[in-house]
């Protein structure tokens, strides 16, 4: 049966669904979403819990543990490799925990960004998403939508399915609505089927949805889809450190068993030390701590609207360097209204708010009557007739509603203003023929009946509709299209776009054809110019500003004219006066290296089509920058995925861009983008913030072990503790310091690159710097102690080290700022996870099971007062380092009064 519909009839097929011309009612459709399932196709198994378990395993970090636990047991005390174990199976629980929670969040996210349908319930458009479809539901199609499910055409207008994922067919098909003779035939060459998978690559119309799920097409090919990839990223920059981390024990380790071996301790005793130096410089808690990282901020971007797709996204998008960003709909509202029409030598203007289909016409600045004048009436009906767009009344929200293309729906409000409706002009005139507008034309042409023959009517992009004028009409004569005429014509053109108006043209031809071709449309007579605004979106000046001081970089890309880019680019503050608004003609005049030359001075890129889209990413990638672009068609999917990081708007933005997209804004504003940065820069100031304190522990750690060698002390922290001190301690304060919340006036402070293994410089001189306040303070506490007997000297070089942890961690809360001018309950987290690291310390001084386990015992009061005072110089050296980081900081660019003013802050 399900073979056969192509060959079948309407009639046929809608009693057989039981569905009519207005579709399903929402009660059937309801009833039949239970009896068939949702409209979906079957991921992907998520991992089982045991899976996620072992994969925590699978680690050259944990191999190396697992191979020091397996020698310590067969050579030495069997308590230390428990300890090692135990701590492993920790590690791997905390592990499996993080990461399926960061799964959940990725999967709630995804949900929020899963495709949506246009359908017809009850007689009215209706959107739901893709999975409520069930079969004899009507689907409304129209540009950049996915076709939700397997269905037969109903009426099609210049329907072009791009069928890539299903057949390999990289031309978009053109499809038709006629019933098919019987006989078998491939997907393929199915013209009035459309398939679930496949995309409307161009123009509209409607049809029966005949099988969902896996009964669809594609239902049958992919059993079970690739579930996308929840990688890490950062994975290549952890890869490479954990090999220089190996490294480094590696050769670490030996230096400091030979020079054990050379000051005369025992061979055993040394290689537990090295075995225990390897437990703690090895940072098997990094992965858990930036999964942590990342999925707490990948939530909290979605709160301010940026939904991350990817979370490879994430690293890009805190080093974005450059945004290009749409004009239409990012910078500007979308709404389209047209002010002015000059047709056949007159001007018009045109008055009205909105899509509201009222306003008034007048002339001279006196209003007058459309019905006087003739060449207003064939304005009104082309603009009727090239227009796709509907406009209704919303009695609910009570606006003014449309449907389509902004540019179309501006001509049909005009229509109507001028006195015409679309239906009543095509019950007279209807329509034979049609070529939808696409970036690549540039116009929209259509033919339709009448009483004096079929006539073409185009409307389009100026220079085209120029160009293929032969005629002109004004004041009611033809005459033939000079080049003085164009040059009168372009400047009249160019006064407009001037303005900011988006200007469209028009023109016709009597004596056309169906079907139409892209070569049929020529030889036209050229009318006049429509010209209409999109106003400036209100939140852009200001968000252009903190891109500016956060010193990203914002160009502007549209197909509008040069002109008219300009004067909206001015206006929204991305062009100033010495910047290039280079044309897509210049850029097809250059090379690649040409191009990339120039970047720097260009803000603007206008008369551009979505393939120089892609041209213009590559060179910014060429120019070293990370290029951020933002995007809403279905043909910017293909730079969508070109960027570092490809931005759909979530609202405007075609379903194909959505699915091409790492982040979908779901308020299309542009200062969403601009938080996500902000928000990209915190995760990876929390990235650094999380790695220097935990290698700074195990820096101190070894320097520690190392001046005990050289000073001929006995081995100051036994393996056990210093375990203890890495997993205990420092665990708890590592994961509370990933809570901290973001820091303020991130993007006023000029972002540092990320280098290849995470450390930079500047980070390493500060590991060194505390790894040596934590060493002299330790050292010499325990040189101290060492006459009242090991066990003593032990215990506090161990309370010592956990003290200094503490303190480290409240250092690390911020790079710079001084830990006075922080709010102590801003980071609650820290707050509880240092209560508990306390209380666990008087538990390893006080319980015997932990006394027995860490070779510890009581400290007395003084004894704590001593190590608390003695372990303040990490917190002074730390706060004199900060003073002078802030002190040397170079001026952040541009800096606004609120940058300066928290600076004064911080100085104390
Ligand atoms: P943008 O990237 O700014 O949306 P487009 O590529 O959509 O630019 O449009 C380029 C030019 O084509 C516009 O300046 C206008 O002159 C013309 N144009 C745009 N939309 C339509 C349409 N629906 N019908 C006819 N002409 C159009
Ligand atoms: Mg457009």
């Amino acid at each position: 049966m399900a073979t056969s519909w192509h060959a079948r009839t309407l009639d046929d097929i809608r009693s057989a669904l039981g569905t009519g011309e207005r579709g399903l009612s929402s009660a059937e459709a309801a009833a039949r979403l239970a009896s068939h399932g949702p409209n979906a196709l079957p991921t992907a198994k998520a991992d089982s819990l045991l899976a996620i378990f072992l994969r925590q395993f699978r680690s050259p970090l944990i191999y190396v543990l697992i191979g020091a636990a397996v020698i310590i047991y067969l050579i030495e005390d069997p308590v230390d490799a428990y300890i090692i174990g135990a701590i492993l199976l920790f590690n791997a629980v905390i592990g499996a925990v993080q990461e399926g929670r960061a799964a959940n969040t990725l999967a709630a996210l995804k949900s929020f960004a899963e495709a949506d349908a246009v359908v017809l319930r009850d007689g009215k458009e209706l959107i739901v998403p893709d999975r409520a479809v069930v079969p004899g539901d009507v689907l409304v199609l129209a540009e950049g939508q996915k076709v939700a499910a397997d269905a037969r055409l109903v009426s099609a207008r210049g329907l072009r399915i791009d069928e890539a994922a299903l057949t390999g067919e990289s031309e978009p098909s053109l499809k038709s609505a006629e019933t098919l003779p019987p006989g078998d035939r491939v997907l393929g060459d199915q013209e009035n089927m459309l398939f679930k998978g496949t995309n409307v690559a161009a123009g509209t119309g409607r049809a029966i949805v005949v099988a969902t799920g896996t009964a669809t097409a594609i239902g049958a090919i992919a059993h079970e889809l690739a579930s996308s990839a929840t990688e890490i990223p950062l994975q290549a920059t952890i890869r490479r450190l954990t090999n220089v981390i190996i490294a480094v024990v590696a050769s670490g380790g030996l230096g400091i068993f030979a020079l054990g071996m050379l000051l005369g301790h025992s061979a055993t005793e040394m290689f537990a030390t090295v075995v225990a130096l390897a437990v703690s410089v090895i940072p098997e808690g990094l992965p858990i701590v930036l999964t942590l990282v990342l999925a707490s901020g990948v939530w909290r971007m979605s709160k301010r609207n940026a939904l991350v797709k990817n979370l490879q996204a994430v690293e890009a998008l805190g080093q974005a360097s450059t945004i290009a960003v749409d004009k239409t709909g990012t910078i500007t509202r979308n709404q389209m209204v047209v002010e002015a029409v000059y047709a056949e030598g007159s001007l018009f203007t045109v008055t009205g708010d909105g899509y509201a289909p009222v306003g008034e016409i007048a002339a001279d600045g006196a209003p007058i009557a459309p019905g006087n004048h003739p060449e207003l009436l064939v304005a009104g009906q082309i603009a009727a007739y090239t227009s796709t767009a509907r406009v209704a009344y919303d009695e609910t929200k009570q606006v003014w509603q449309v449907t389509g293309d902004p540019t179309e729906a501006a001509l049909i409000v005009l229509a109507r203003k001028i006195g015409f409706e679309k239906e009543d002009l095509e019950r007279e005139s209807p329509p034979v023929a049609e070529l939808p507008f696409t970036s690549e034309l540039r116009y929209h042409a259509a033919v339709h009946g009448g009483r004096r023959g079929m006539a073409l009517s185009v409307t389009g992009a100026p220079e085209f509709m120029l160009a293929a004028s032969t005629m002109v009409r004004e004041g009611g004569t033809v005459a033939p299209m000079t080049a003085e005429k164009r040059v009168a014509l372009e400047a009249r053109m160019l006064e407009l776009s001037g303005r900011g108006l988006r200007v469209l043209a028009y023109a016709e031809r009597a004596g056309a054809r169906a079907p139409l071709a892209p070569a049929d449309v020529a030889g036209l007579t050229f009318l006049g110019f429509y010209a209409m605004k999109d106003g400036l979106k209100a939140e852009v000046p200001a968000a252009l500003a903190k891109a500016r001081a956060a010193g990203i970089k914002v160009v502007m890309i549209t197909g509008d004219h040069v002109a008219t880019a300009r004067t909206v680019a001015l206006e929204a503050g991305i062009y100033r006066e010495g910047d290039r608004v280079l044309s897509g003609a210049e850029m097809d005049a250059l090379s690649d290296g040409a191009l990339a030359g120039i970047l720097a001075e260009v803000s603007v890129f206008a008369r551009v089509t979505p393939d120089h889209k892609l041209r213009i990413i590559k060179a910014y990638r060429r120019a070293g920058q990370m290029v951020a672009m933002t995007g809403d068609g279905i043909n910017d999917a293909s730079s969508l995925v070109a960027a570092d990081l490809g931005v759909a708007m979530g609202k405007i933005g075609t379903e194909v861009a959505k699915e091409a997209a790492d982040i979908i804004l779901l308020d299309d504003d542009f200062g969403s983008i601009v938080s996500a940065v902000e928000e990209g820069r915190g995760i990876y100031a929390s990235i650094r913030r999380v790695t220097l304190y935990l290698f700074s522990t195990s820096a101190g750690e070894t320097l520690v072990i190392a001046g005990a060698l050289i000073a001929s002390y006995p081995v100051p922290v036994l393996p056990a503790q210093i375990i203890w001190l890495n997993f205990v301690t420092d665990g708890f304060l590592d994961i509370a310091l990933a809570m901290e919340p973001k820091e303020e006036g991130l993007l006023e402070k000029p972002f540092r690159r990320p280098g290849r293994y995470l450390i930079d410089r500047a980070m390493a001189a500060r590991m060194f710097l505390m790894a040596l306040s934590m060493t002299a303070p330790t050292l010499l506490l325990f040189g101290l102690f060492l006459d009242e007997g090991l066990t003593k000297a032990l215990t506090v070089s161990l309370t010592t080290l956990a003290v200094l942890q503490w303190y480290n961690a409240w250092n690390c809360r911020s790079e710079d700022r001084s830990l006075l001018s922080m709010n102590p309950f801003g980071n609650p987290y820290l707050v509880g996870a240092t209560a508990i690291v306390v209380g666990l310390q008087l538990a390893a001084l006080y319980t015997p099971f932990l006394q027995g386990l860490l070779t510890t015992m009581p400290l007395s009061l003084e004894e704590w007062g001593l190590i608390l005072l003695a372990s303040t110089p990490i917190l002074v050296v730390e706060e004199i380092r900060k003073l002078f980081v802030r002190r040397t900081r170079p001026l952040p660019p541009r800096a606004s009064p609120a940058a300066s003013s928290r600076t004064d802050l911080d100085t104390p």
